[in-house]
């Protein structure tokens, strides 16, 4: 078994080394195999965590080493349940999570450096990431200095309008590009989330499964969705407390609000902690975008990870447990209040609940007008849902996303 197919199993081989295993999926799934709990585990971690990466440690690290059989399989399987579910944002944020965390895998790989690569971890490199997704001849690096890897790129703008958003910000509308002989220029970075757009894709592609519910594998799976659905619906706030009092967040919250305005940069699991916090005390991807302006979240990244964690019906997935941030080191339990809520929504609801009502003023209520200036200045740039008439008019091609 590949290991590198168990690390980035939307691949396509990773779909023939599927199909060429020695047991079929009900057969995995009738038996119990260790699959199938890790296939669970994908699915509650990306829906309530945004990642999923094995809790025991990242792959690459010590966890690889386990059972690459298990890692491989237990992708097709966490499709099946993602399925069951039955639900479309379920889709949504299982795609997400999958396609966060190949990227982040991705970001180590491109990192190491070639001493590094003849370690058994198995890594990729960027050609085997664009070949993978056809986009060898439309993306071309610009020429380094020296042994450097490249800081800029090209990319034909079809597939850049089919693998980015506008609204991941103005920036990244057409006519605010660098565009010439019909490529646009991307920094590496861009680069890597258009491909993370392409991840995404590929792993929401042909879901959900239409399954016969209590037949055959959707039989012996549902004992695994029940206890999916519990857990989900366990998390599931009735909708959100809709009043933003920072000086009742709870001290998880305000450390990463205070990490992140000293300009330092937060991990993954940090900023989708403090952006599923935000959305799920009700601030919309506009007010989360103010309250963040003076931190080193930027706009582009905040708009992209709320539009995600916010659906028709407010936050479905809250932040994760006080227990799985104190794993991460982002909670630190002051005051053992982690006795009072078991995750940071319910908290801070105590926190408002005790608090004196007529004292707490909504910090929208204070800063309304920068908000509102901001979503004014959107307005007037453009519609949000598409580039605007003139960039694809340009680039005589629909934007897909
Ligand atoms: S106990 Fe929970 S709410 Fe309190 S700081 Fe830790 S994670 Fe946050």
């Amino acid at each position: 078994m590949d290991a590198l197919h168990a690390k980035y199993p939307f691949f396509e081989g990773a779909r023939d080394a599927v199909a060429g295993a020695s047991a079929s999926l009900p057969e995995l799934v009738a038996a119990d195999a260790p699959a199938v709990d890790r296939a669970r585990e994908r699915v509650e971690r990306a829906l309530l965590e945004g990642t999923v990466e094995p809790e025991a440690g990242a792959f690459g690290g010590s966890a690889v080493d386990v059972d690459a059989r298990a890692e491989l399989l237990s992708y097709p399987i966490a499709r099946i349940l993602v399925s069951l579910l039955d639900s479309q944002p379920a889709i949504e944020k299982y795609a997400a999570a999958e396609a966060s965390t190949a990227l982040d895998r991705l970001r180590a790989d491109l990192e190491r450096d070639d001493g590094l690569r003849s370690t058994p971890t198995p890594t990729v490199d960027l050609d085997d990431v664009l070949a993978e997704f056809d986009l060898s001849e439309a993306v071309r690096a610009e020429p380094t200095r020296g042994s450097h890897d490249p800081s800029h790129y090209r990319i034909a703008v079809g597939p850049y309008l089919r693998l980015s958003s506008p609204s991941w910000g103005d920036s990244w509308r057409l006519v605010n590009r660098a565009l010439a002989d019909g490529a646009v220029r991307v920094s590496r970075e861009e680069l890597l989330e258009a491909l993370g757009a392409a991840i995404e894709a590929r792993v929401r592609e042909g879901l959900p499964f239409e399954l016969e519910a209590g037949e055959g594998i959707a039989a012996e799976l549902e004992s695994r969705v029940s206890e999916l659905k519990r857990l989900l619906s366990e998390r599931t706030y009735a909708g959100p407390i809709d009043i933003v009092a920072p000086e009742l967040f709870p001290p998880c919250m305000e450390n990463l609000i205070g990490k992140a305005e000293r300009g330092v940069e937060l991990s993954g699991p940090e900023s989708f902690a403090l952006m599923a916090f935000l959305v799920g005390i009700g601030m919309s991807p506009d007010e989360v975008v103010a309250f963040c302006a003076d931190t080193s979240l930027d706009a582009e990244g905040i708009r992209y990870q709320t539009e995600y964690l916010a659906d028709d019906r407010g936050t479905q997935y809250p932040p994760p447990t006080c227990e799985t941030l104190s794993n991460y080191g982002i909670c630190h339990n002051e005051e053992d209040h982690m006795r009072v809520a078991a995750d940071p929504l319910s908290y801070y609801e105590t926190r408002v609940n005790d608090a004196d009502g007529d004292e707490i003023v909504d910090w929208r209520e204070e800063h309304g007008g920068g908000v509102e200036a901001e979503s004014g200045g959107e307005a007037e740039s453009g519609d949000e849902a598409g580039v605007d008439d003139g960039a694809a008019t340009e680039a005589g091609e629909p934007v897909e996303k």
